[in-house]
C-alpha cells in the first residue's frame, strides 16, 4: 500500500504542500476547521460586490506556476497574471501625490518630480535591495536554516564576505533616513517593513530586500483577483487526487515512539506515515501538540502585526484611485494613538485603499468599486476592538472625505469588517497576527521555527507562522522546503 500523507490547515502554503506531496506518491488527505479552503487568502462576495479578504499584492508568481508545472500541466491554462505598470499611487498629507511605476527611469523621475527626491538615491536604493535579494534569499528563503549544508554552501561563503553591507546593526528607518533626501520617501521605503507586519523603527534594515520583490522581480494581480490562487489550486489539488475535509479541525498530532502516527478529528483516529502542519505554529503546539515538548523560547518571541479593515461597496468611480493605494496619514496622527498604543507596529498611520474593479470590473456593480480599506494595528491584545473599530472607522473616513473631496461615508452601501480578533477565529492565528512572529530583531530569522520538528519524527510544518515567513510567496517557499527536506 501506498504511503499516507496527512496535512492539517488548507492555507495556501497547506494546499501547495499537499500538491506536492501527492506528486510524491502519496495519497494526501487536507483537514480544514473552515468550510472553504484558503484561510488568510479567500474572498467574501456581498450584495453585488466581490473582495480578496486578505493579501493584496502578488508577487513570485514563478512559485504558483511551478505547481502547475510539477503536475505537467500548462499554468497558462488555468492561471494567468499580469504585471502591474504602477505597483500604487501615493497620497501624503500635505497634498503631493506620486505614482510608483514598475520601471525603473519613470519610477526615479517621479520621485524627482513629485517628491524633489533626486533621481540617483532611489536608483541606488534599489540596487541594495537588488543586493540583498541576490545574496539573502537563496539562504534565508529557498534553504532551511536549520540545515548544516545551507551554511556550508557556496552562496553562504559568497554571503559572508558581504556581512558588513546587509545592516543587520541598524534599523531599516535609520538607514532610509540617511539614504534619502526627502522624509516623504523615507516614510514611503519605511512602509515595507509592514509587508511582514514589522515596525521600520525597530527591524534591521536587511528587510530593505523587500522592495525589489516589488519594484524588481516585478508586482502582479492574477486574472480573476488574489482568490483565484487559492481556487486554482485548490481544483490543481483535487485534480491530481487530494482529498479534502472542511469543516474537520484536528484535535491532536498523535505521536508514538518520538513519531508521527497520524491525527484525532471527530470522526477519530486517522493514521499518516507523514504528518504535514499548516496551522499557526504556536496555537498547533498548544493544542495539537500539548502533550508533547513545547519549545517557550519560539512559542514566546513577539507576534507580527495585525490588519483592521473596511470592505466597503463605495456606489461611485473615483478615477484618481488606482488598484492599489496609500494615503499617509500624519495629520491626524494623534486620532490613531488609542489604536497605536499597544504593541509594536509601524507608527506612521497608513490607509491603504485596495480596489481590484479597476482591474476586473465584475468586482463592483457598474459605476461602483470595492474598496478594501485597511490599516494596520497592532495584535490582539485584548484592545476593547468594537471602540476602535468604530473610532478607526470615523477618522478613515474623515480623511478620504476630506483628500476625495466627497462625502464617502454616504457612498458606502455595502460593508463587511474584519479585525485581529476574527482573523484569529477564521484561521487560529494566533493574536490574529498576519505573519506569525514579528521580525523585528535582527535574530528573528533565526528564531522562526524550522520546516520540520527536531523532536517527532515525519511531523513537518508549512505556513506564515514558520521559515522563512508570512506573505504568499514565503508560504509558498516554506512548502517547498518540506518538499526537499522530506526528500533529503
Ligand atoms: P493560513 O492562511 O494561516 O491558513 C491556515 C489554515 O489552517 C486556516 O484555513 C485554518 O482554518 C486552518 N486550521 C487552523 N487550525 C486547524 C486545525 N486544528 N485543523 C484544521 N485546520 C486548521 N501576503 C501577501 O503575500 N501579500 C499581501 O498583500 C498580504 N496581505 C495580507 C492582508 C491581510 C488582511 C492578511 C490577513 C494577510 C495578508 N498577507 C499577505 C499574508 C498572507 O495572507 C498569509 O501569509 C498567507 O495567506 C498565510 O497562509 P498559510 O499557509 O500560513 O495559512
Amino acid at each position: 500500500m501506498g504511503k499516507i500523507a496527512i496535512v492539517i490547515g488548507s492555507g495556501i502554503a497547506g494546499i501547495a504542500s499537499s500538491i506536492r506531496l501527492a506528486r510524491r506518491g502519496y495519497t494526501v488527505s487536507v483537514f480544514e476547521t473552515n468550510s472553504y479552503p484558503g484561510g488568510k487568502l479567500t474572498e467574501i462576495t456581498k450584495g453585488g460586490y466581490r473582495f480578496d479578504a486578505g493579501p493584496s499584492l502578488f508577487t513570485l508568481p514563478s512559485l504558483v506556476d511551478e505547481l502547475f508545472e510539477l503536475c505537467d500541466i500548462d499554468p497558462r491554462k488555468y492561471f494567468n497574471y499580469d504585471q502591474l505598470d504602477e505597483t500604487c499611487r501615493y497620497f501624503f498629507p500635505d497634498g503631493k501625490e506620486m505614482v510608483a511605476w514598475s520601471d525603473h527611469e519613470k519610477l526615479a523621475s517621479e520621485f524627482e518630480k513629485q517628491l524633489g527626491e533626486p533621481k540617483a538615491n532611489i536608483s541606488k536604493a534599489l540596487k541594495n535591495s537588488a543586493m540583498l535579494y541576490e545574496h539573502l534569499a537563496p539562504l534565508f528563503i529557498e534553504k532551511s536554516l536549520h540545515k548544516a549544508e545551507t551554511w556550508l554552501s557556496g552562496k553562504a561563503v559568497s554571503a559572508y564576505s558581504k556581512l558588513n553591507r546587509f545592516d543587520f546593526n541598524k534599523t531599516m528607518n535609520e538607514v532610509n533616513k540617511k539614504r534619502f533626501k526627502q522624509p516623504e520617501t523615507a516614510q514611503l521605503f519605511n512602509r515595507y517593513a509592514t509587508y511582514n507586519g514589522s515596525d521600520p523603527y525597530q527591524t534591521p534594515a536587511t528587510l530593505n530586500i523587500i522592495p525589489h520583490l516589488e519594484f524588481g522581480i516585478g508586482a502582479f494581480f492574477p486574472q480573476g483577483g488574489m482568490h483565484s490562487i487559492t481556487q486554482t489550486l485548490y481544483e490543481l489539488a483535487q485534480s491530481i487526487g487530494v482529498n479534502f475535509y472542511f469543516n474537520t479541525p484536528v484535535e491532536k498530532i498523535v505521536v508514538h515512539d518520538n513519531k508521527a502516527k497520524g491525527i484525532d478529528t471527530k470522526m477519530g483516529f486517522h493514521k499518516a506515515d507523514t504528518v504535514v502542519c499548516n496551522m499557526d505554529m504556536v496555537a498547533a503546539y498548544k493544542t495539537l501538540l500539548k502533550d508533547q515538548h513545547q519549545p517557550k523560547k519560539l512559542l514566546n518571541q513577539p507576534k507580527s502585526s495585525s490588519a483592521l479593515i473596511f470592505y466597503w461597496g463605495i456606489k461611485k468611480e473615483f478615477s484618481q484611485l488606482g488598484l492599489h493605494n496609500i494615503f499617509f496619514s500624519e495629520d491626524y496622527k494623534t486620532e490613531f494613538e488609542h489604536i497605536f498604543n499597544k504593541g509594536s507596529i509601524y507608527k506612521d498611520p497608513t490607509v491603504y485603499i485596495n480596489i481590484t474593479s479597476v482591474k476586473n470590473p465584475a468586482d463592483a456593480p457598474e459605476g461602483c468599486q470595492n474598496w478594501f480599506t485597511m490599516i494596520n494595528v497592532p495584535n490582539n491584545q485584548g484592545q476593547d476592538w468594537d471602540y476602535l473599530i468604530q473610532y478607526a472607522r470615523k477618522a478613515i473616513i474623515k480623511k478620504l472625505s476630506q483628500h476625495l473631496g466627497e462625502n464617502i461615508e454616504s457612498l458606502i452601501e455595502v460593508e463587511e469588517i474584519l479585525d485581529p480578533r476574527l482573523i484569529e477565529q477564521k484561521t487560529s492565528s494566533v493574536a490574529g497576527a498576519l505573519y506569525g512572529n514579528s521580525s523585528n530583531n535582527k535574530y528573528a530569522a533565526f528564531l522562526r521555527h524550522p520546516n520540520f520538528s527536531k523532536r517527532i519524527k515525519q511531523l513537518y510544518f508549512c505556513g506564515g507562522s514558520v521559515h522563512p515567513g508570512g506573505g504568499i510567496p514565503l508560504c509558498l517557499s516554506s512548502a517547498k522546503l518540506v518538499d526537499e527536506l522530506m526528500n533529503q
